[in-house]
């Protein structure tokens, strides 16, 4: 009887054993169809893997860490943290280490960084790389970290081509066609900027305006095509005549020019505005209705502050009026000394 209890105990341990081993089972390949599918997953996602144990420096990576280098993982042989380290670029590696420690520190939720690998070929493969640790050591100690890589190369690629062509649509929005010279809104800004430092400092800024003189009576003889010519030629000329790498010539638009000159005094500028007065005459770019040998020339206005910034523009527009009023070719200096007006008193009759 006894034995006969026995035995019944027995069937059933292992009819339960039985069962747990088919839950087991089942279990088993529902977790192997969850691998398969996260290794479907990894690989239709062309994304690295990399598995660290920080202290040891232990690294496990996927087929696809050693293919985005070019290398197949049979190749790369017995990896390790070292084997990072050989394919990371060297001036990396000291931020790389910085955003880990801060991770490590608890101050990042995830350890992202934009890096370099050397690729097989030779060349340097984008990687955008993220990793986060999984198992703590002890506080601030890590013991495993799990991550990825992914080659952005193509994207980093993009980048630099549409900020070579942010570049050079900057530069061109800067530049008159014309004459290529900076145009007005280059002068706009770097009026600004000059007189920023020059309030800091107290230094003199000098400001010329230079206008062609009779230049619609040339554009009418000579047609606009010539006028756009002459035009050219006087801009080109101008910027001969400058030397110091902070003067600024600008078209401030129609036939005139300014030219900015920062730490210049009044006498400095009027120094360069005559050479440039000069410099046109030597072009000897021919204009019939010109009293001046019957070339063309200019009238230019010169103006200096070292406080009275927001003045410096009509002050040199104002010796420019008196340029083309004294007869043209010539240049004029605004002076704060307005002379007393003289009230003439009638002559005394004989
Ligand atoms: P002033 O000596 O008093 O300066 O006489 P002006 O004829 O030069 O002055 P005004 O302001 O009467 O005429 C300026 C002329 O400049 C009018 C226009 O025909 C010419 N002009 C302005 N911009 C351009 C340009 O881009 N190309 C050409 N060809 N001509 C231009
Ligand atoms: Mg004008
Ligand atoms: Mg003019």
């Amino acid at each position: 009887m006894a034995e006969d209890t026995y035995l019944l105990t027995m069937i059933n341990t292992i009819e339960s054993l039985q069962d747990k081993i088919k839950t087991l089972e089942s279990r088993i390949l529902e977790l192997k169809f969850h691998e398969k599918q996260l290794e479907l997953v990894i690989e239709s996602t062309a994304v690295g893997i990399w598995d660290w144990q920080v202290q040891t420096g232990e690294l496990v990576v996927n087929e696809r860490w050693a293919n985005i280098i070019g290398y197949t993982l049979e190749e790369l042989g017995e990896v390790s943290i070292d084997t990072w380290m050989k394919y990371a670029h060297p001036e990396d590696l000291k931020e790389s280490n910085r955003l880990l420690e801060k991770h490590w520190a608890g101050k990042t939720e995830c350890y992202i960084f934009e890096t370099r690998m050397k690729h097989k070929r030779g060349h340097w493969v984008w990687v955008y790389d993220t990793g986060k640790v999984i198992e703590w050591e002890s506080k601030s100690v890590p013991k495993r970290m799990i991550g990825t890589h992914l080659d952005i190369s193509d994207k980093k690629e993009y980048i630099a081509k549409l900020d070579a062509a942010n570049k050079k649509l900057m530069a061109f929005s800067y530049v008159d066609s014309l004459t290529q010279i900076p145009n007005r809104r280059a002068y706009e800004e770097r009026f600004l900027s000059i007189i920023g430092s020059a309030k800091r400092s107290q230094n003199t800024v000098s400001l010329l305006i230079i206008d062609v003189d009779h230049f619609k009576k040339y554009n009418d003889y000579y047609g606009h095509e010539k006028g756009d010519e002459a035009l050219f030629k006087v801009a080109q000329a101008i910027k001969s005549v400058l030397t110091r790498k902070t003067d600024f010539v600008a078209r401030y638009g129609g036939e005139e020019i300014v030219v900015l000159l920062p730490f210049t005094t009044l006498e400095g500028a009027e120094i360069t505005a005559e050479k440039i007065i000069q410099r046109i005459m030597d072009e000897r770019i021919e204009h019939v209705h010109s009293q001046y040998d019957g070339m063309l020339t200019v009238s230019i206005g010169v103006a200096s502050t070292s406080s009275q910034f927001d003045d410096l523009f009509d002050h040199a527009d104002t010796a420019l009026y008196v340029a083309k009023n004294n007869g043209r070719n010539r240049v004029e200096a605004y002076s704060n000394y307005q002379p007393p007006i003289r009230v003439l008193s009638p002559s005394p009759t004989p």
